[in-house]
């Protein structure tokens, strides 16, 4: 039955896939208003009917062969603030507060199935944000509980929605369960909470809810995770900031209160106020290093605030935002603000905008910045082999290539790859894995057997319409580099390609950066890494022959330490892929992740030899 169901919705995904992103590519042909709006209406009609045909699926195969979690290590503080910020856009729109806090005493990196855990979080803040029309959503993590590497830890979702009868508090954990009549908010088919439950059930976890009508809702869960011995480099509480004072300016109570704990847990001795007048008020009576303002507040004009401030005190200042606003830095100068900080405000931001600000550097905007139209297209010179049985998805994959600057080529089978790609000239394919004849996963594996006796490396790209886990790991096993579940938003496609193919070997910057700048430091760490990897890999490999696990794994979590510490992301991915696999226990999980680990640290030597400008054998230093 959950196979039958698995094929029908495969077969509901391929054309959804051309609904969304041809769509999409409509939508950046420049309609008219009227076309965009239908467009507009066509593909979020598409994203719903997808959600659906997830949830019905995804809850069907729980319900029915179970659930296989994996468990891998995680940094819970990145998890969490990626978790919360994606959801920003969506509260923002809404005009609600989005805040989160995590507690200190949560460690820093958790070993559970990331993936599950945080489609339970992200569900009950989706429903959050759905059932609250005014007022605020927090999302707060904390520990229960801790005995050895075990730990309890407890997610609670807070908002101050319509809130849920008594009656029907367990209820809503059932499939197809809705609390209250269909309200135009209430689009989902009521198996959100069913699949957390589910989730949490064979996470040994709990959900439960509190709530009442009219006085907003709580959702709890509480989940048993190991704790990793690593640790979080971003997770800097001890920080020490003593002396630093700050002048916080924001009506919400709510993130008024968690960035203020967040200070002083620093040392920050903190000013907080939700009124013009009592900042300003406040500035007469002390001094500060710096004040920090949110962009939009009821009654308040704060750029006229702003400018207020910069006359009486000539504070540096930085600005809080909830929507991607585009103001001239120049004027954001004038008026005190040397940096903008994106809301909810992730502790790690905030911390890097005052280390900043006390160097007295003008803070650049730290959220990602959208490319320039001056920036060369993000595929410019690759060329790309696209294979796909699928007529409309080959062709939206084919130009989605081409509009990013890649050289694109469309075959429709496998074995048409594996003939195409003999030639050398490609840097990257993309694999459908359910075509005829042959599919991604017997091309890709054939492709990497050939490419043993050359020793090239083309990268491989899978995507596939059933959204299967399993079928991640499958194409790890075959030596595909990245994997797409159709559909694919444009840009999941273009960073598959790009960050595979372009991602760093080695960035001499943030090398150097972690080096405290010191360039005789650096020289001393690259000069001993190439004098000892060739020792290190040469007693993995006799691990690996010998399959002693737990050596393979602490050896690889020690390599991928120093290679953290050169800025080498790429190996050091493969590091901690090994490590996972080692913990795993998975001897051709281990296979596949060693010799991709190799292959990285050779040309990782090589990249750091052609900078080192020394015979290999001397093997000493960076330019
Ligand atoms: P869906 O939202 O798709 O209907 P869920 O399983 O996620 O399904 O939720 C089941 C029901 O529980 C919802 O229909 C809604 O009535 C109620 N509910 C869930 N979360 C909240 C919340 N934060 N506030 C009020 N009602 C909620």
């Amino acid at each position: 039955m959950v196979e039958r169901l698995a094929s029908v919705t495969h077969e509901l995904r391929t054309p959804l896939n051309g609904i969304l992103g041809l769509s999409q590519l409509l939508l950046q042909m420049k309609p008219t208003p009227e076309q965009r709006e239908y467009l507009e209406m066509i593909r979020g009609s598409g994203v719903t009917l997808l959600t659906v045909l997830n949830d019905i699926l995804d809850y069907s195969r729980i319900h029915g062969v179970g659930l296989r979690l994996d468990s891998e290590p995680f940094h819970i503080r990145r998890w969490m603030r990626q978790c919360v910020k994606t959801l920003a856009p969506q509260a923002h729109g809404k005009g609600l507060e989005l805040a989160y806090w995590v507690e200190p005493e949560v460690p820093g990196v958790i070993v559970a199935d990331a993936i599950r855990l945080q489609q339970v979080l992200v569900n009950l803040i989706v429903n959050a944000i759905k059932y609250t029309n005014e007022g605020e959503v927090v999302v707060e993590a904390s520990r229960l509980e801790r005995n050895g590497d075990r730990t309890w830890l407890h997610f609670c979702v807070r908002d101050t929605g319509i809130g849920i009868p008594r009656s029907r508090h367990q209820s809503i954990f059932e499939p197809f369960a809705q609390a209250s009549s269909r309200t135009s908010e209430s689009s989902g088919l009521g198996l959100g909470l069913a699949i957390s439950s589910e989730i949490m059930h064979h996470m040994g976890g709990v959900i439960r809810v509190e709530s009442e009508p009219g006085a907003g809702s709580r959702f709890h869960v509480e989940v048993p995770v190991r704790v990793s011995s690593d640790v979080d480099e971003e997770e800097r509480n001890a920080v020490s900031l003593d002396g630093i004072r700050a002048l916080l300016i924001d009506d919400s109570e709510v993130t008024r209160v968690l960035l203020e704990r967040q200070l002083r847990l620093w040392g920050v001795e903190v000013t907080a106020t939700g009124h013009a007048e009592a900042a300003l008020a406040a500035l007469s009576l002390d001094s500060y290093s710096f004040f920090l303002i949110d962009s939009q507040m009821p009654g308040v004009d704060v750029f006229a605030l702003a400018e207020e401030i910069q006359g009486r005190r000539a504070l540096p200042g930085v600005l809080m935002t909830s929507a991607p606003e585009h103001i001239e830095r120049e004027i954001l100068r004038s008026i005190g603000i040397v940096g903008q900080l994106s809301k909810p405000v992730a502790p790690s931001q905030l911390l890097r905008a005052i280390e900043i600000i006390r160097r007295g550097q003008p803070v650049q905007k730290t959220e990602e910045v959208p490319p320039s139209a001056l920036d060369p297209l993000p595929l410019q010179g690759l060329r790309v082999l696209v294979a796909e049985d699928d007529p409309v998805t080959r062709l939206l994959t084919v130009r989605t290539l081409e509009k990013n600057g890649a050289d694109a080529v469309a075959v429709t089978n496998g074995a048409e790859a594996l003939r195409m790609t003999w030639d050398d000239g490609f840097d990257a394919a993309v694999l459908d894995l359910e075509m005829p004849e042959l599919g991604g996963l017997a091309a890709a594996r054939r492709i990497r057997l050939r490419e043993r006796a050359s020793g090239q490396h083309l990268t491989l790209v899978a995507t596939t319409a059933h959204g299967r886990r399993e079928d991640r790991n499958r194409c790890r096993a075959a030596g595909i580099d990245g994997f797409l579940s159709k559909p694919f938003e444009e840009m999941d496609l273009v960073r598959a390609v790009q960050t595979e193919t372009r991602g760093e070997i080695f960035d001499r910057a943030a090398a150097l950066k972690r080096a405290q700048g010191d360039a005789s430091l650096l020289s001393e760490l690259v000069g001993g890494f190439l004098t000892d990897f060739p020792q290190d890999l040469a007693i993995l490999a006799s691990e690996m022959d010998r399959q002693q696990f737990s050596r393979i794994e602490r050896l690889s979590h020690r390599l991928k330490g120093s290679l953290l510490t050169l800025a080498a992301e790429r190996a050091a991915r493969e590091a901690l892929d090994l490590e996972t696999s080692a913990r795993g226990e998975d001897a051709e999980r281990c296979r596949v992740a060693f010799d991709r680990l190799r292959a990285e640290l050779h040309r990782l030597e090589a990249e750091l030899r052609s900078l080192s400008d020394c015979p290999p054998h001397l093997g000493i230093g960076t330019r």
